[in-house]
């Protein structure tokens, strides 16, 4: 994961790591070198740029240059700035109603249908929950089917209705069928298009004002980079979702969105995927993930 972003940390900080003299001028290099690590990882410039800073003036603020262990500092403020821009402490999810309603959005091959099993998977083995997972999806028969291969495949009870093509609608029978049937949580799978669109915007917006979810998911490929974090812009301006679902991050991904989504929409990432199996998927702890990037 990140492996390229890892190697150019450890390259950056590893002047300061070793027993060379530390002065303005290597730490001012190394400055730069993270600078253009996250920005080769595809971190927005700005955003880039204020953790410098941040980093930079912690540093100064901290006397790295007489401190005995300079090295280990600058790494230290560095991996506790990562930290603090992933989102600091892990975010859980509200699962505290009957049932609890969780709605899923995003992109098409965002990988919303995995991972909205994959949640299912998690919450069944928990014991207290019983989910239910319902399909929205109207435009595509092929995604009802694949919700109800992965329902078969992890033993949860897939709701759908074929002969409707009113999403609203399907939600609302979704849960009432959830509640004469005692599940206490409902995922909601919807339709996702290639590009953001008016018309998907309009649509999950209703869902969305229909159903008054307790979470509202946003699911995004991590693989997208800054497009990544402009499509969650998009859909937290639509949605005001409560948090961020990383997928792909098994894949050759560069880092920018995990670095950098949850300062643009101010909405914590919650769990990652890292898989297309259903028990590839993690809560996404902000210090172990920082901790990993620097290895
Ligand atoms: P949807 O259109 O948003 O519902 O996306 P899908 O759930 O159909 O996923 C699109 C593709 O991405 C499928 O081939 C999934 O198997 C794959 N996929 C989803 N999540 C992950 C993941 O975390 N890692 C990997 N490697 N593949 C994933």
């Amino acid at each position: 994961m990140f492996n390229n972003l890892s190697e150019k940390l450890d390259k950056a900080l590893h002047v300061l790591k070793g027993h060379g003299s530390i002065n303005e001028v290597n730490v001012a290099e190394t400055i730069k070198e993270i600078r253009r690590a996250l920005l080769d990882a595809d971190v927005n410039f700005k955003i880039a740029k204020e953790f410098t800073n941040k980093v930079k003036e912690k540093a100064l603020g901290q006397n790295v240059l007489s401190s005995l262990k300079p090295g280990q500092l600058m790494v230290k403020i560095v991996k506790d700035e990562l930290t603090e821009l992933m989102g600091g402490e892990a975010a859980g999810i509200n699962l505290s109603a009957n049932p609890s309603i969780i709605l899923m959005s995003g992109l098409q091959g965002s990988g919303k249908t995995t991972f909205s099993g994959k949640l299912a998977n998690y919450l069944k083995n928990k014991k207290t929950k019983k989910p239910l997972l319902v399909a929205c999806d109207v435009y595509r028969p092929a995604a009802i089917d694949q919700l109800h291969v992965v329902g078969e495949q992890i033993g949860v009870e897939v709701f759908s209705d074929r002969d409707n093509n009113d999403p609203v609608a399907i939600a609302q029978a979704g849960i009432a069928h959830a509640k004469a049937n005692g599940h206490n949580v409902v995922i909601i799978d919807t339709a996702g298009r290639l590009a953001v669109d008016e018309a998907m915007m309009t649509e999950i917006s209703n869902i969305h004002n229909a159903i008054a979810p307790q979470e509202t998911l946003f699911v995004v490929d991590s693989m997208t980079g800054q497009d990544a974090v402009n499509t969650a812009k998009a859909f937290n301006d639509v949605l005001n979702f409560d948090g961020v679902i990383l997928t792909k991050l098994d894949g050759d991904t560069r880092g920018g969105a995990a670095i950098s989504i949850k300062s643009v929409v101010n909405k914590p990432i919650k769990f990652i995927g890292t898989g297309e199996k259903m028990d590839a998927i993690d809560v996404f702890h902000p210090a172990r993930m920082a901790d990993r990037i620097l290895g």
